[in-house]
């Protein structure tokens, strides 16, 4: 049996009140710079409320792998000019900002136990920048009604009581990734830690290193980076693609001995 003709300009009617009533809470889409002054503007704030390391050893340390991943990175990035930095703080925890930005908090390195693995870190880190996860995220969310009213309460404002950057940096730079884009940080990152000359087998002892710490209470780099069952998997299957890329690095004379 076919369905009444006769309810289907109201249905129309309805979906079209729908949409418009959407479109009139969402927000503006966020164009590539905007998502960039944003990540300046939160890299900045995290500046201001962490202090800063002041051993040499350390800055150099991590300036020497985190430039070596940058070097591999396609352009723009690669040309960009990244503000590396390096923070006193317990917190277990390292990020990359759209902007040019890569933070490592000195807790880090109760879990990231040689270069290769703080390698690991920056690499996925930098892959969330270079495949655009905050932009969008950003877009996706301000397109729904669901993210507005997620923001709403958690920061309890209402929408109206946000500016536009406000939304951009909450929508898109602090919600956790998804589990997509995890894998998608992990594989992209993995390539470029090895095109480094940066030994991607060691990206399994990482995260095995951070699943420890876990059950002493889970890292904040968990937090935002949720970890899967699979992932270790998922890295150990890419192994054969990205131990040549290793190989090539090595033989091409990139063969980085970052001094912790
Ligand atoms: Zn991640």
């Amino acid at each position: 049996m076919s369905r009444p003709v006769s309810s289907l300009p109201f249905r129309t009617l309805l979906a079209a009140g729908v949409a418009a009533l959407l479109a009139a809470c969402a927000l503006p889409l966020a164009s590539e710079s905007e998502i960039d002054t944003q990540g300046d503007a939160e890299f900045q704030k995290i500046r201001n409320k962490t202090p800063l390391s002041t051993d040499a050893g350390r800055r150099a340390y991590v300036n020497c792998v985190a430039s070596a991943i940058v070097r591999e990175l396609p352009p723009p990035y690669v040309d960009q000019d990244w503000e590396i930095e390096i923070f006193e703080s317990e917190e277990i925890n390292a990020f990359a900002l759209p902007g040019g930005h890569i933070g490592v908090f000195t807790g880090m390195f109760k879990v990231a136990e040689n270069q290769d693995q703080l390698a690991a870190v920056i690499g996925h880190e930098v892959a969330h920048v270079t495949e655009k996860h905050a932009l969008k995220r950003y877009n996706r969310e301000a397109t729904t009604q669901i993210g507005v009213v997620g923001v709403a309460v958690a920061t309890g404002t209402g929408q109206a009581g946000m500016d536009l950057g406000g939304m951009v940096a909450k929508l898109g730079l602090s919600l956790p990734f998804s589990r997509g884009e995890e894998s998608e940080a992990d594989t992209v990152g993995l390539r470029y830690m090895a095109k480094a000359g940066f030994d991607p087998r060691q990206s399994v002892a990482l995260w095995q290193n951070m699943q420890k710490k876990s059950k002493l209470g889970p890292p904040e780099m968990l937090s935002t980076h949720p970890s899967s069952e699979h992932r270790i998997d998922e890295l150990i299957a890419q192994f054969p693609e990205t131990l040549k890329l290793y190989n090539e690095a090595q033989a091409a004379g990139k063969k980085p001995r970052c001094q912790r």
